[in-house]
């Protein structure tokens, strides 16, 4: 099904904690559906349970969102036509439509007191009934239900399920699911604080918002038909509701938990999307990685860019079951974008790692050390392990550890000594000329070429893996690396 219309596509997550991976998925599908219609993507904050705000969480929204590209067309930040998309400032707007509802007979005041409403859960539970409201204040007449709150008795809006009846409610991905009425709760609507629950608030900000296509998780399925009532009560226009999977833990077993929340490298990872930035993972890689889980193109292609993502997604191919999240696949993908970008573009992205590091983070001196990194590294910092030797004046290294693989202590340095030789005779430290002449030397002396460099390597690094050798050595520079050779032999000659 080719998309014909620009759909409007909301990301509504709710300030109580941080932003996970899932949350991410939810935010890049509806970027994706908004762009590749040309539509609007939408930020709505959904704030009503201010008990458990958190004005952190909702700032690290506004830039998880940014760092991974996910830009909204309209939010609380930036206003738009439809606004405010906080929900704790449309508590008037609430206020206006429960009065509607109330006045067309769908909702209703309950008074019930929080003892009875535990008496009758004790009574339900002896009758293993499940939890539900016993329909106490359905009946009472609507004018006497408005004197009541009028004289300032406590209370809370119901939402008055019809019944008898059955709904029927239709997800992109599931098609229809349909229930007894009998089976929906009355929720409440609107607390006595006055304060709207999702179901109502998420609802009425969809419509009046002109939202299209409402992509959420599915711990909502189970309410969906009570949502499809509310819809049907106001007579509007339902959007296409989709139900994204379920992100389940590694293992395949559980919802993915908060024992995964730990920033860890290797192994377990981070669950919040914004550690993985800390962690040195590429946003288009984490986008990459979290679009797949629960949505596929084809069997073969896994690498896509933005540009391909937008071009080829499409709500059809969203796979409802639930998808384990691999995090070594995170790796791959990031080691896949670090390769596709221009050396240029990853010197940008470096440089705050090694800004990050203390070390003296010159661009100049980095995009000399990106070429050399880009084919090795798997995360951005790995790139600062890798390069740190680039930055110091002394490079600590042990004895045991200058020895050449099979030789001597006098071997090795007579060696390295060579080697110096030849360093300092060369022209210039030109890649091929460089390191033809070091291969000669190791044929003149009987050695390996491996065995010479892997000397070279630890004298002039003080590293076993550093990026190739001799252009690295060409970035050091002759004179130190002269310099570090003539410690490290001092270190042989040493007596043992
Ligand atoms: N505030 C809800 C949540 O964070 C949004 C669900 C929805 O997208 O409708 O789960």
């Amino acid at each position: 099904m080719m998309p014909t219309q620009p759909a409007r596509v909301r990301f509504a997550p709710s300030p109580t904690g941080r932003l996970h991976i899932g949350g991410a998925r939810t935010a890049l599908y509806d970027f994706l559906y908004a762009r590749k219609t040309g539509g609007q993507f939408i930020l709505r904050i959904e704030d009503t349970d201010r008990k458990r705000y958190d004005p952190e969480a909702e700032q690290e929204f506004y830039e998880t969102l940014r760092w991974l590209g996910l830009d909204w067309d309209e939010g609380p930040d930036i206003g738009g036509p439809f606004g405010p998309y906080r929900q704790s400032e449309r508590m008037e707007i609430y206020q206006e439509y429960i009065l509607r509802l109330i006045d067309a007979g769908s909702a209703y005041y309950c008074f019930c007191s929080a003892e009875r409403l535990q008496q009758v859960r004790e009574l339900q539970q002896k009758r293993k009934e499940p939890p539900h409201y016993d329909g106490h204040c359905r009946t009472i007449p609507p004018d006497e239900a408005k004197q009541r709150v009028a004289a300032g008795e406590p209370s809370v809006v119901r939402f008055k399920v019809p019944r008898p009846g059955r709904t029927t409610a239709v997800d992109l991905l599931r098609g229809e699911i349909a229930v007894e009425n009998s089976s929906i709760d009355d929720y409440i609507l609107l607390k006595s604080t006055g304060m709207p629950v999702y179901h109502f608030a998420a609802i009425l900000d969809d419509h009046l918002m002109g939202i299209t296509h409402v992509l959420r998780g599915s711990e909502w399925l189970p309410t969906f038909p009570l949502h499809v009532l509310i819809y049907e009560a106001f007579g509007w226009e339902q959007p296409v509701w989709v139900h994204l999977s379920v992100l389940l833990n590694p293992s395949g077993k559980g919802k993915l938990s908060k024992r995964h929340a730990n920033a860890e490298k290797s192994g377990s990872r981070a669950v919040f999307a914004l550690d993985l930035r800390e962690m040195g993972y590429l946003p288009e890689a984490v986008l990459n990685w979290i679009g797949l889980m629960g949505w596929s193109y084809d069997d073969h292609q896994e690498f896509f860019p933005m540009d391909e993502f937008i071009s080829k997604f499409s709500l059809e191919k969203l796979n409802p079951s639930p998808a384990a999240v691999n995090f070594s696949k995170l790796d791959h993908f990031n080691g896949l974008h670090i390769r596709a970008l221009s050396t240029d573009e990853l010197t940008n992205r470096l440089v705050p790692f090694f800004e990050q590091a203390g070390l003296p983070a010159e661009r100049e001196m980095i995009s000399e050390i990106t070429p050399l990194v880009q084919e090795r590294i798997r995360t951005l910092d790995e790139a600062v392990e890798m390069a740190r030797f680039f930055f110091k004046e002394e490079i600590p290294v042990d004895r045991e550890d200058l020895i050449g693989k099979n030789l001597s202590t006098d071997e090795s340095a007579h060696a390295l000594e060579q080697a110096a030789a030849v360093i300092e005779s060369l022209n210039s430290l030109e890649q091929a000329p460089f390191e033809q002449a070091l291969r000669d030397l190791a044929d003149d002396l009987d050695l390996k070429a491996g065995q010479l460099f892997g000397m070279l390597r630890m004298a002039v690094t003080g590293q076993r893996v550093s990026p190739p050798l001799i252009e690295s050595m060409t970035i050091v520079g002759r004179e130190k690396v002269l310099d570090r050779i003539q410690k490290a032999t001092t270190i042989l000659r040493q007596s043992g």
